[in-house]
């Protein structure tokens, strides 16, 4: 027994918090990071998935209509892959072990023998309420919480809520699940004696980009959420502590509240972008539209790292570029100095922050991210005639720069660090997601992102619109027919996240005086 158990591998229930990513634990990312196999739920945000390893295995367990797989598949899907000796992320919405059967999973991969661990997570019952600025819990109001489901075992013949208990308790109570049931459940508390102007709110996908929130009384709620079509996963609160949203609403106040916003980049690079987006309120769809795949000739790019040494300036056009760089030049030598005394140059503030966090100084950096502004920077440095310049940069790259320095009598050598492929898995169900629920819109922030995700051929989700980080992309993305609805002034991120709030900040003050 103890030698099958030792074999198998383990099963850990985590936690994947209610919808932002920002309330995923850092166990939680650790384990997925880890994971052989990961099965999850429609209620996980399924950008997680993209912290998985690339050999892992993805699997989707539904809990919709239509795609449902039974409890006892998931239970038995999750005892086989351990059994296989697997690793096996179980991620659950919220916290695993509140309501949403979690219980029922770990007491079947107990009975198997199989290990488990659980990862605990911010529940949709707490975190829900304060991304509507409603505090669980206040001095003046109440002293207790209650945390009750609206939606019982339909096995069950008799409701096992205990509404005179309900009422008698009062404080904060918070439903899950069964907001289509409201109707008979407030019914059901006013008959107990609750007063009808009880403050109630309902607050729906929160702390996603599609929050909303809902607020009434206890006599009108049922009556508003069906007038305005509300519909599930939410949270009802019941209590005196939902007023104070009046004061407290903070997420929903946010600048990019609401929208939905496309990043397409490479998985790595997206991130920052990303993180920019979603800090001032935007809910991001992140679409990885291409992958930094090693060059063609990696023999030839390694040789020309290997001969660094014999070049006057090495021009960087890209944090990629950078990076395959000092990745090759490191595995040829364990000593820095074998970079010679070469001077660098590095096109936009992110390539020369790659440089830098390489301990380099960066001697030129262009302050506009187009090529062309290399080339007024060097002029100005003088002559680079019989200069030997290696200039790095990815496989069919823009011609103008090589040409240009040689023109100036410069001896050019490209060394070509990367290749963009595109992306064509959807692990994370981004375009799933696309597809089904539409966006704002969509940032690109080179050439290559606007061809590779017109590319893909997705449908064009109606309305929408078009944000660009230069005049370089612009120009790629009017040539395939798209209209540039935004462009930003810097070309960088800081830059595009900039022109896109000033976008919305005006059009929302357009709607509100209009
Ligand atoms: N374990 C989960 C709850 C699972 S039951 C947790 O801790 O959050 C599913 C119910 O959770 C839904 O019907 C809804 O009531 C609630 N829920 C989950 N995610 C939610 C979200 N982002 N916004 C509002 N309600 C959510």
């Amino acid at each position: 027994m103890t030698r099958t158990t030792k074999q198998n591998g383990t099963v850990y229930l985590v936690g994947a918090g209610p919808g932002d990513l920002g309330l995923v634990t850092l166990r939680a990312k650790e384990c997925i990071e880890n994971a052989d196999v990961i099965v999850y739920d429609h209620l996980a945000n399924p950008e997680m998935i993209s912290w998985a390893r690339n050999d892992a295995e993805i699997i989707y367990a539904g809990k919709e209509p239509g795609e449902n797989r039974t409890q006892q598949e998931i239970n038995a899907l999750l005892i086989d892959k351990a059994r296989e000796g697997k690793q096996v992320v179980r991620l659950k919405g919220g916290d695993p072990f509140v309501f949403g059967r979690g219980a029922e999973e770990a007491q079947a991969i107990a009975d198997a023998g199989i290990a488990f661990e659980v990862v605990p997570g911010i529940t949709s019952a707490i975190a829900g309420p304060a991304y509507a600025g409603i505090p669980m819990t206040h001095r003046a109001h109440n002293s207790h919480v209650t945390f009750f489901t609206g939606h019982e075992d339909p096995a069950k013949a008799e409701s096992a809520i205990d509404y005179a208990a309900l009422a008698k308790l009062g404080g904060t109570q918070v439903m899950l699940m069964g907001v289509e049931r409201l109707g008979s459940i407030t019914s059901k508390m006013l008959e107990q004696g609750v007063r009808s102007d009880l403050p109630v709110a309902l607050v729906r996908s929160a702390t996603t980009g599609q929050q909303e929130t809902l607020t009434g009384t206890l006599e009108d709620i049922a009556q508003k959420a069906v007038a305005s079509d509300f519909k599930a996963p939410a949270v009802a609160v019941f209590g005196e502590v939902v007023g104070l949203r009046h004061s407290l609403n903070w997420y929903e106040k946010r600048p990019l509240s609401g929208k939905r916003i496309v990043v397409t980049r490479t998985r790595k690079q997206a991130s920052v972008l990303s993180n920019k987006l979603r800090a001032l309120g935007a809910h991001v769809i992140e679409l990885p539209t291409i992958r930094i795949e090693p060059p063609s000739d990696l023999r030839e790019f390694a040789e020309l790292v290997q001969d660094t040494h014999i070049y006057d300036w090495i021009v960087f056009t890209s944090a990629n570029g950078v990076e395959a760089f000092f990745d090759v030049f490191f595995k040829l030598y364990d000593d820095a100095r074998e970079i010679g005394g070469a001077r660098i140059a590095a096109i936009g503030p992110a390539t020369a922050q790659r440089v830098k966090d390489f301990h380099l100084h960066v001697d030129l950096q262009p302050e506009e991210f187009v090529a062309e502004a290399v080339l007024r920077e060097f002029k100005k440095q003088g002559s680079i005639e019989n200069l030997r310049i290696l200039l790095v940069r990815a496989e069919k790259a823009r011609d103008v720069l090589p040409k240009e320095l040689s023109a100036l009598g410069a001896i050019v050598d490209e060394a070509f660090a990367y290749r963009t492929v595109p992306e064509t898995r959807d692990t994370s169900g981004a375009r799933r997601q696309l597809a089904q629920d539409g966006a704002d819109l969509i940032t690109f922030t080179s050439s290559s992102t606007v061809e590779n995700f017109l590319a893909l051929g997705l449908p064009w989700p109606k309305g929408m619109q078009v944000a660009s980080i230069g005049p370089i992309t612009s120009k790629t993305a009017r040539d395939h027919g798209l209209k540039i609805d935004i462009e930003a002034q810097r070309h960088d991120i800081g830059g595009l996240v900039q022109a896109v709030r000033q976008f919305f900040t005006k059009e929302s003050a357009g709607k509100q005086s209009g």
